[in-house]
């Protein structure tokens, strides 16, 4: 642990405000699994009198990282950066667990592999096996909960958007020019995103270009694998530091938060350089285009879900809101209640804390019921993931959509 997190960790008065704010320690009441614990517990491991083990591993990989505590704390104590740091000490202790080295170190840093892998899932999915498995019960009798975890498996597209990208249009004179970061979900399990990003950019005279690109990165760094992190912060820096555009579009807040914390990876440059030009679609829309949009009258009635690595960005609360505001009369935006609280996907918390996190996201499920909502947006491919499937296990058909599909449709 840094000096930097040493001071953080001075900080900390023990005032125990952060329990009112932490997602898990609601739904357990443990002191272990909220920032006060966390903190009394590196404490301990700083001045030698615990070592790791693996009850410490897993308190440590108790956590959503919402940030919730860090933003609430009067203290300025910023909990998820100790928890980041404690994950890769942990790493550096005790190495990483064989299925995560192997999916960061072997897979997500090579596309060809991934494409490979998502191919694979999905004739998996398409070819009836997947129903099979489902209906023979087996599933639910294998170990580790992989029954539950794989009912959480998302439908994989058999060709990946960014591998059946339709022709992308050189403007003559377009008022912006764009590097579209896809984001590893939208590219592989929610392609409708990303198309309808190329429909209302394209719609509103703005060139997009889609450079080679990796994953962001955060489940490795997420996972205290600062290295793979770093690695593939490196490769998306290479390939998009030299295109000339305005700006870098995101459709994904946990690859925007990622990508804003390169610099603090690598303090070069082309690292702060990129972190000036990247921008959420919405804030883009927003801010940078303010997008007049002429609706049909529907009226149907939508909420939003904030996602945790949105909302603390510039204009991460308000610039979603007032764009789908500017969906009047098609959609009638309706705020929900707990708005802002973590739905618990938290990157791969959802599958390796599967009841914790259904449990979290449940908290959402009961506001969106009350809020009567016909459809629900977000801002995140992993929360809308999570809140699909949060949903349907109550037996509850509520579509859930990125804020873009919505802006898509009222462009004809
Ligand atoms: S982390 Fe902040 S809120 Fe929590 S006990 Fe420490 S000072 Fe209090
Ligand atoms: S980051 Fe979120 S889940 Fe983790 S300790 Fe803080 S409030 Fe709790």
């Amino acid at each position: 642990m840094g000096d930097n997190c040493k001071d953080i960790l001075n900080k900390c008065s023990r005032c125990g405000g952060c329990q009112a704010h932490c997602p898990l320690y609601s739904e357990t009441g443990r002191e272990s699994f909220v920032a006060r614990g966390k903190i009394e517990l590196l404490e301990n491991l700083q001045s030698g009198n615990l070592d790791w083990n693996d009850s410490l591993a897993e308190i440590f990989s108790t956590c959503l990282l919402c940030g919730s505590c860090t933003e609430n704390c009067p203290n300025g104590v910023r909990a998820d950066k100790l928890i980041m740091s404690a994950r890769k000490d942990l790493v550096t202790a005790r190495g990483l667990p064989i299925i995560k080295r192997n999916i960061f170190q072997h897979l997500l840093k090579y596309n060809g592999r991934l494409n490979k892998a998502g191919r694979l899932l999905s004739v998996y999915q398409k070819s009836g096996l997947q129903k099979l498995m489902r209906a023979s019960g087996i599933l639910n009798m294998l170990p580790l909960d992989l029954g539950k975890k794989e009912s959480l498996l998302p439908q994989i597209v058999s060709k990946s958007f960014r591998e059946n990208l339709p022709g992308l249009n050189k403007l003559s004179n377009p008022r912006f020019k764009v590097a579209y970061f896809t984001g590893c979900v939208t590219n592989l399990v929610k392609p409708q995103v990303g198309y309808s990003l190329l429909k209302v950019l394209g719609a509103n005279n703005v060139e997009v270009v889609i450079p080679e690109q990796f994953c962001c990165g955060i489940p490795a760094i997420a996972s205290g694998d600062i290295e793979t992190g770093r690695f593939l912060a490196e490769e998306n820096i290479k390939q998009f530091v030299n295109l000339e555009v305005d700006y870098v579009i995101m459709d994904c807040a946990t690859c925007l938060s990622t990508w804003l914390k390169y610099p603090e990876l690598f303090a070069n440059k082309e690292a702060f350089d990129l972190a000036k030009k990247v921008i959420d679609i919405n804030r883009f829309l927003v801010e940078i285009l303010d997008i007049k949009i002429f609706s049909k009258e529907l009226g149907i009635k939508v909420t939003y879900h904030d996602p945790c690595h949105l909302k603390r960005t510039p204009s991460g609360r308000s610039s979603p809101r007032e764009l789908l505001k500017r969906l009047s009369p098609s959609y009638e935006f309706e705020e929900m209640e707990v708005s802002d609280r973590c739905c618990g996907s938290a990157g791969s918390f959802n599958l390796t804390h599967y009841d914790l996190s259904q449990n979290v996201a449940q908290h959402k499920v009961k506001a969106i019921l009350k809020s009567q909502a016909n459809v629900v947006a977000s801002s995140c491919p992993s929360c809308i993931m999570q809140l699909e499937h949060s949903l349907k296990k109550k037996n509850l058909d509520t579509p859930v959509k990125h804020t873009i599909e919505l802006v898509a449709d009222c462009h004809q």
